[in-house]
């Protein structure tokens, strides 16, 4: 039954009649072994230059992982020439839930060593032998089973403004910290427990779920397609959502909403808020949550300092970043002491456990 990861080509006819003039915002990702990454790539781009696909794309020995907008008119060729290759022939397409033209403004198409930055040694286990894939129906009854544990696998920037109810949201920056994290604290409940886990599209929990399958679980579960396709079940087949907040995504759009709650904290002032937003100052880039208030009052930056840097002519503030280095590496993500009301998520796993 592939009924629910794919939609029917009635359901596509319809979105694609919705959408008229209007793009397309998709996600897929597939492990499959790619040989000679470079000609793959010349191929895609060729090929997908030519339909107007602009978006992110990640070519690497182990799979694909694409992140792109397609105009709702050049869906079916799109999707005719991914049938073309045999490795992607009917690939679960992630599909927005909220579309927006600007979503991606150019096509690249990069070759990486891996699809995901995930840190992991890929030969010291069987990166095949994965978790049980559920859909949102199964998603659903798992998660209210007293026996799980739900982990979302993603970075405390992503789940601090959108996740799953009860879900355990570990306070990391990167998803190898994240493993850790999780292993050690359920380190007795390897066999007892059920580990149900997410993430936005589905591709960090195929990794996830064959690494805790190898350090001795035995009860792993994923979220097929994860939170993205999980927003289009519900939809489609009335189920109950239990997804509080908004999805964080990775192009301009930055997040969807899927429930209305704000979960969240401006992180200058407190005041529910859950909007994401990079510091004005070029030289600091610092992504944090800003509520509309601060926003105007400290002119989208994070500091007065960086209010003040960001108020002088341009040529002045170029000189005062050589030699600085580039700041906005990923452990600057919504981390800077002077952010008063950021929150320590750290210690949420604790609270969870006995439920
Ligand atoms: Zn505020
Ligand atoms: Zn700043």
């Amino acid at each position: 039954m592939q009924l629910y990861n794919n939609l029917s080509a009635k359901e596509r006819a319809e979105l694609i009649e919705q959408a008229g003039k209007e793009r397309l915002t998709i996600s897929f990702y597939k492990y499959a072994k790619i040989n000679n990454t470079e000609i793959f790539r010349n191929h895609l781009f060729l090929a997908w230059d030519q339909l107007e696909v602009l978006g992110r794309i990640y070519v690497a020995n182990e799979g694909i992982n694409a992140q792109l907008s397609v105009p709702a008119e050049n869906f079916e060729p799109f999707k005719n020439h991914l049938d073309t290759i045999s490795f992607l022939e009917n690939v679960r397409l992630n599909i927005a839930v909220e579309h927006d033209n600007f979503a991606f403004l150019k096509l690249k198409v990069k070759v990486r060593n891996k699809i995901v930055a995930d840190g992991l040694n890929d030969a010291s286990f069987d990166v095949t032998n994965k978790g049980v894939h559920v859909n949102a129906q199964k998603f659903n009854e798992l998660i209210e089973d007293p026996n799980t544990v739900l982990v979302d696998m993603r970075n405390h920037y992503e789940s601090e403004i959108g996740h799953f109810k009860n879900a355990v949201t570990p306070d990391v920056d990167t998803f190898r910290e994240s493993l850790d994290l999780i292993e050690e604290d359920l380190r007795e409940h390897k066999e007892d427990k059920k580990l149900v886990m997410y993430c936005t599209g589905g591709i960090r929990c195929e990794k996830a779920s064959a690494y805790y399958k190898h350090k001795g679980f035995k009860n792993v579960f994923q979220l097929e397609g994860g939170i993205i396709n999980y927003v289009r079940q519900i939809e489609a087949e009335g189920l109950e959502n239990k997804f509080l907040g908004k999805n964080f995504v990775f192009d301009e759009r930055r997040s969807e909403r899927i429930s209305d709650d704000v979960i969240a904290n401006c992180h200058q002032c407190g005041n529910p808020a859950d909007l994401h937003t990079n510091c004005a100052n070029e030289a600091c880039h610092l992504l944090f949550i800003q509520c509309e208030d601060c926003k105007e009052k400290m002119e989208n930056c994070c500091s007065t300092n960086c209010m003040e840097i960001n108020q002088l002519p341009f040529e002045e503030q170029k000189t005062l970043r050589k030699g600085q280095g580039n700041s906005n590496d990923i452990f600057k993500k919504g981390r800077a002491d002077h952010l008063p009301f950021k929150k320590d998520l750290r210690n949420i796993f604790e609270t969870m456990k006995p439920k």
